[in-house]
């Protein structure tokens, strides 16, 4: 990445689950705050997987961040000395946060966004495949597929340990699911 000054821009770090999008958002953060720049982490309610008030991944590293239900939010907390902004799994929130980043970028701050590309069935998720097309940097992780080890880029989403349908609903009461990193050939989503 080359040195941008007196100007803001976006950068999307995107890929499936376990690909360490949450690592990479909490990496660039700290290292922003060893550079002596203000930041402010976001994330949407809805992701209270570990910790209500963290950004967590799976590799156990944290951060503290602010929960969001809508993305306007952002804008209210974002003050003039606010160098850099960073909101993660920024797919569950609403279309408003493609504005709200291009808002950020255009005040001179540096934005960083987080999410998943494409959701279990492998359809793209959310504003993500937006926020790729307008930011001036993007970083498509992999993780490593659980069946057979090659990169993944699709997140497998099984019930009861059964690969999900396409049309299986979001939200299962009383069934166990779960998620695995799996590459193309891997990745299972039966009619
Ligand atoms: P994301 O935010 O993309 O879901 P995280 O940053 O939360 O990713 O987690 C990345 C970490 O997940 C890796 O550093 C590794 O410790 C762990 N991990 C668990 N399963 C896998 C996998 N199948 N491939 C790669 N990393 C994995
Ligand atoms: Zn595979």
């Amino acid at each position: 990445m080359h040195i941008i000054k007196d100007m803001g821009w976006i950068e999307v770090i995107t890929g499936s689950m376990f690909s360490g999008k949450s690592e990479e958002l909490i990496r660039r953060v700290k290292r922003a705050r060893y550079g002596k720049k203000k930041t402010l982490v976001f994330k949407p309610e809805i992701d209270n997987r570990y910790c209500v008030n963290s950004v967590v991944s799976h590799n156990g590293d944290q951060i503290n961040a602010i929960n969001i239900c809508k993305a306007e939010e952002i804008l209210q907390y974002v003050t003039e000395s606010i160098d850099v902004v960073a909101i993660d799994e920024a797919q569950f929130l609403d279309e408003k946060i493609v504005d709200v980043c291009t808002k950020l970028a255009n005040m001179g701050k540096r934005v960083i966004v987080a999410g998943l590309d494409t959701d279990f069935r492998g359809m793209p998720f959310g504003s993500i495949h937006t926020l790729m097309a307008i930011s001036e940097y993007v970083d498509k992780l992999q993780a490593i597929c659980v069946v057979c080890g090659n990169p993944a880029s699709r997140t497998q989403r099984l019930i009861e340990g059964k690969p999900a349908k396409a049309n299986d609903p979001v939200i299962l009461i009383g069934a166990t699911e779960s998620y695995e990193a799996r590459c193309r050939r891997c990745h299972i989503v039966p009619k």
